[in-house]
């Protein structure tokens, strides 16, 4: 997201904004030695455990672990999207938005949003007006005030019924066909338009701000296609958006989770039973997109999909979609239905609260995972785990380091019989005796030698995080690119970013690695000063070097010539060491 505006602008966006002054006028804080305390305003307390601090410019809760930036911040509090924020804080900074993100926001779009609320009320009058339409809303069981929340409406049984209402001027007709409202006829002898949406029952797509920006039709009683959506429009994005978000941010500001539904219907039918957190993806798989959207609102998701075989093949994809975003912190599940019901006639049969108990026994995502590998996989026979390593290998390669991928492997552990590690093992570095190359023999090596030794990286990253301005101290963070370790290109960075930014802030930092980095904000800042924290980072990079750098490793293995001689991957690793080396240092 942030990748569509500069970052020197969120610099200075987040350094020109006072983050003191924007949740205060929010949230009542009071001032408690350098920071502000204030009951947090994201979960229910009675003694206060939200702290703001003006000299990091961010804000943390000890209580439900809320915490972020002014921008991090208007997102959580007011529901805004990034964009919006940003805006917000653009404006009462009296900062100009960049091109890019007004380019975004808002592309002439304020007549569009018009004629599609407009369209919007047209449909929910001819709902009104038309008793068959009537007669199966009633049918499928949704009341009159469901009706309203949604604004569902009715597209007339006619050729022209919007575009005789909408479309007089030849510019009118132009705006209908890019909201996609109307089609071009196409014919040697017909010209003009036509209506998309024709004796459809009309599901308003709305986005974060309430605004339509599509529709959804379905067909009432029989016909093909079932469903049919706008088509992407300058308003509409279909990867982006979610069915049912809107009213459910409108229902409850703190639900607990977000269930992912596969239609419109099931969405209503399941808001009227009270199940306010339902959405549903547009007609496409749930997209990356979709899930950051959605894990800015909530920390839990739940797929719902049939029973079937369609509903598998649609979880299957949800699952390698999800997989990267798998984060500790973040609950993903996996409900599947009886045969034969979808949410919406399973609501009817049991009622609101088996259906929540359901939920309740969804698979989480590992376990889920591990069940599909398994039923895939004949552990019995000779190429069963060549197998389940070709298949699980690239999945467990999607997901980031943390508690879920511990936790699948363990999981996979148990099933196949292996202890987790040798598992872990089999799957990052491959099957040596086949496929070994020097780069993996060496990710190897140096992982067996790193144990114990990941705190001198997280110890380094939190100097320069807690104290920006020590970076200075590292003449070249470059010569850090020399070292094969999980993590260091998260220092280099930093350091690189933090020497070159304006004004560097704790905040600054966190808002280009938000998700990476906030968990070692919170932290001890080790020292109390940037002078200290200078020396100290100093130290720690130095010793990094001298651990993992070229220098260490070379030295070890001139030291194995001698003594025992090296095999042709060393031969070559050390070849090549004695190259780089050549390259970045002046020949001494
Ligand atoms: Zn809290």
């Amino acid at each position: 997201m942030t990748g569509r505006i500069p970052d020197s602008f969120l610099d200075e966006l987040v350094s020109r904004s006072d983050i003191v002054e924007i949740i205060s006028a929010r949230v009542p804080l009071k001032k408690a030695g350098r920071e502000y305390k204030a009951c947090c305003p994201f979960h229910n307390e009675k003694s206060p455990s939200f702290s703001v601090s003006a000299e990091k410019q961010f804000y943390h809760c000890f209580g439900c672990g809320a915490h972020g930036t002014v921008i991090g911040f208007l997102m959580q509090y007011e529901k805004m999207e990034f964009l919006d924020a940003v805006a917000d804080l653009a404006q009462r900074a009296g900062l100009e938005l960049p091109r890019e993100a007004q380019a975004e926001r808002e592309p002439g779009t304020a007549d569009l949003h018009e004629l599609m609320l407009r369209a919007a009320r047209f449909f929910e009058q001819n709902l009104a007006d038309n008793a068959r339409a009537k007669g199966y809303v009633e049918r499928r069981g949704i009341d009159a005030k469901t009706c309203a929340k949604f604004g569902l409406g009715y597209a007339p049984d006619a050729w022209e019924a919007l575009l005789k209402r909408f479309g007089i001027q030849e510019d009118d007709r132009r705006r209908l066909l890019q909201v996609g409202l109307i089609l071009e006829r196409s014919g040697e002898k017909t010209s003009g338009y036509y209506d998309r949406f024709r004796d459809r029952l009309m599901f308003p797509i709305r986005d974060s701000r309430g605004r339509v920006i599509g529709f959804g039709g379905r067909v009432i009683d029989q016909g093909e296609p079932k469903y049919m959506n706008s088509p992407e429009t300058p308003l509409f994005h279909k990867g982006r958006e979610l069915y049912g978000l809107y009213e459910a941010r409108q229902a409850r500001a703190d639900f607990k989770r977000l269930l992912i539904v596969e239609g419109y219907m099931d969405v209503v039918r399941l808001h009227q039973a009270g199940i306010t957190y339902a959405v549903a993806t547009l007609g496409t798989a749930t997209t990356q997109e979709h899930l950051n959207k959605i894990f800015r609102q909530t920390h839990e998701v739940v797929f719902c999909f049939d029973g079937d075989r369609a509903g598998l093949k649609a979880a299957w994809r949800a699952l390698e979609n999800a997989l990267p975003l798998a984060q500790d912190g973040r609950e993903l599940k996996f409900m599947f239905l009886p045969e034969g019901h979808d949410p919406d006639t399973l609501i009817a049969a049991e009622g609101p609260e088996a259906f929540e108990n359901r939920m309740k026994d969804a698979l989480p995502l590992s376990e889920y995972l591990v069940q599909q590998l398994i039923a895939e996989v004949d552990l019995d026979h000779v190429d069963g785990r060549a197998k389940l390593k070709a298949l699980a290998g690239p999945l467990f390669a999607r997901m980031p380091e943390g508690i879920y991928r511990e936790m699948l492997a363990d999981r996979l552990a148990s099933r196949v019989g292996m202890p987790a590690n040798k598992l872990k093992e089999f799957f990052t570095t491959g099957d040596a005796r086949r496929t070994a190359n020097t780069s993996e023999l060496r990710v190897r090596q140096r992982g067996r030698m790193s144990v114990g030794r990941g705190n001198l990286l997280t110890q380094a990253i939190t100097l320069v995080l807690h104290h920006p301005a020590a970076a200075g101290a590292i003449a070249d963070p470059d010569l850090l690119s020399s070292i094969d370790k999980t993590g260091v290109s998260v220092l280099k960075e930093l350091l690189e970013q933090a020497a070159t930014a304006s004004s560097p802030s704790t905040a600054v930092l966190l808002e280009r690695w938000r998700e990476r980095l906030t968990t070692l904000a919170m932290q001890d800042p080790l020292v109390a000063d940037t002078a200290a924290a200078a020396k100290e980072l100093k130290m720690a990079v130095e010793k990094l070097l001298e651990e993992y750098g070229p220098g260490r490793r070379m030295d070890e293995l001139l030291k194995k010539a001698e003594e025992l001689g090296l095999n042709y991957e060393e031969k070559a690793e050390l070849s090549s060491l004695l190259k780089s080396k050549g390259r970045s240092r002046a020949p001494s």
